[in-house]
């Protein structure tokens, strides 16, 4: 092949010790686009690769990790002005020469997976069979939106990138979340000023250095974590920042927008998702497929199936309950240098709805499996089963963000979609069902902005499934991360009317 890249190269078979990627040649154009594989924990290479990495992640080290600079509200006018400066040069590169840069600020990632796996177990307690496929999130958004602001250059319609967008990710991915908001930023052609999440300043500081390793001048992709109090809402309400790239909780999407009234932002929020399974599904599959989103990353993800909503005979079976019980009491639980750990630690000790969720029953509730805390440190939970939990409860309307799964019940697949709707959020939804017909029936009525049919509902991959909500789990959204249109919300379009 021209590039060295279309050859079909088994990589998931690779050994994590030797880096196989061949180097990036900009001189040769951009690769046609492919999903990185995620580590093969089979071979015991990779076992060894992660253990050695994992190996490393005490307090002690991550302590001596650089992380963005602090900032108080009278030093945001200065990163400002210096992120407006930088974007105008930044916004007249070639597009090629944007592409090129995302596309070796990847190589960098990959070659630093290890590193970035330490990282998010250090800081966030994220196990590494969870971190690994982040890590191959983020080289795919650089590498996808790459091709996509070669596209955006190549429209007829004149598009002019926003200058500065401020780009404030979660803790929950780290990695992944922290680089697609980034890189789409940089793609577009806008600056960045990058705000990570309070617990995770590390997993943010090692993003901004791959891209600034790769080309990227360091005033047109800034990290600053500004000082509590008014700082924050000084960068928000800067009148030179242009947009703001968001996901987290809606209550901080309406935070931001109270600070400001022209705010443009672009969030994903919170969701409450849930998961139908009807009598006719392969239930094996489902209660693999609910364990795997209920419980992965100890169900801290915006994600996660908070319900499973049990149809008719699947309600009353008392095997599939025991099934369901089975696979999540068989999950280790345990911190990440355990490497057989598939449920780690809570980020931070369980306050307001998840303690309430974990430690509580409504009315019409019981305990399939009650969650325990495990250690002292107040993180470390096992997983909880609740049945029973009824229509309009605070359990079936709320989102929680821990590892609790909620048993419903439905007489009827119509009376499951409409649990399933009756909640504010929209973000991601399943079904498990082998009848064609409840698959169009669902598919049609269904209101969220990820449809899962006969999978689980996490793990969304850059361009087979664009990422976004609908209802409250989106502000201004439009266009999903990590597909086609997504890069076209960043900046304004010249009026063609006017032009002609
Ligand atoms: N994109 C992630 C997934 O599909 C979820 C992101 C989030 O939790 O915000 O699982």
């Amino acid at each position: 092949s021209a590039t060295g890249y279309d050859a079909p190269s088994p990589r998931h078979t690779q050994d994590r010790r030797v880096d196989q990627t061949p180097p990036f040649d900009a001189a040769l154009g951009l690769p046609a686009f492919a999903n990185e594989p995620d580590t093969n924990a089979a071979l015991p290479a990779n076992q060894e690769w992660a253990r050695d990495a994992i190996a490393v992640a005490t307090p002690a080290w991550l302590a001596a990790q650089p992380v963005p600079a602090r900032v108080t509200a009278d030093e945001v006018d200065a990163v400002v002005s210096r992120a407006r400066t930088a974007a105008a040069q930044w916004a007249t590169r070639p597009a090629a020469q944007r592409a090129a840069i995302l596309y070796r600020a990847a190589d960098i990632l990959g070659r630093r997976r290890g590193h970035l796996v330490s990282l998010a177990a250090a800081e966030a307690g994220k196990a590494v069979a969870q971190t690994d496929p982040e890590i191959s999130e983020a080289i795919d958004f650089a590498r996808y939106y790459a091709h996509r602001a070669l596209e955006l250059d190549d429209l007829p319609a004149a598009f002019s990138p926003d200058r500065v967008i401020v780009v404030t990710p979660p803790w929950n991915f780290p990695i992944a979340i922290p680089a697609g908001g980034t890189f789409a930023a940089l793609a577009a052609g806008a600056a960045v000023i990058h705000k990570p999440s309070k617990p995770t300043p590390h997993c943010s500081m090692a993003i901004l250095e791959a891209l600034w390793d790769a080309g990227v001048p360091r005033d047109a992709c800034q990290g600053v974590f500004p000082d509590e109090g008014p700082a924050g809402r000084a960068l928000i309400s800067h009148p030179d920042v242009d947009r703001v790239i968001l996901t987290g909780a809606s209550e901080t999407a309406s935070l931001f927008a109270s600070w400001r009234a022209d705010l443009r932002i672009n969030a994903e929020t919170s969701g409450k998702n849930s998961l139908i399974v009807t009598p006719s599904a392969d239930r094996d599959l489902a209660v693999s497929d609910l364990v795997h989103s209920a419980f992965g990353h100890a169900g801290q993800k915006c994600s996660a199936a908070s319900l499973g909503i049990l149809v008719g005979s699947t309600y009353r079976s008392e095997r599939f309950r025991r099934q369901l019980v089975d696979a999540a009491t068989s999950a280790v639980v345990d911190w990440p240098r355990n490497l057989a750990a598939t449920i780690g630690p809570l980020t931070e000790e369980p306050r307001d709805k998840l303690l309430r969720a974990l430690t509580t029953l409504e009315p019409g509730e019981s305990w399939l499996l009650r969650p325990r805390r495990l250690d002292e440190s107040g993180r470390l939970w096992s997983p909880g089963i609740k049945n029973g939990v009824a229509p309009g409860s605070f359990f079936h309307l709320t989102e929680c963000f821990g590892p609790v799964l909620g048993l419903m019940r439905a007489e009827s697949l119509d009376e499951a979609i409409a649990l399933q709707n009756a909640t504010d959020f929209g973000l991601t939804a399943g079904l498990h069902s082998r009848e064609p017909r409840d698959v169009r029936t669902w598919l049609e009525r269904v209101e969220a902005g990820n449809l899962y049919v006969n999978r689980g509902i996490t793990g969304a991959i850059v361009r087979r499934q664009p990422f976004g909500g609908w209802k409250r789990s989106s502000v201004g959204l439009g266009s999903k991360a990590g597909g086609p249109n997504y890069l076209m919300l960043f900046g304004s379009w010249a009026d063609r009317e006017a032009e002609i």
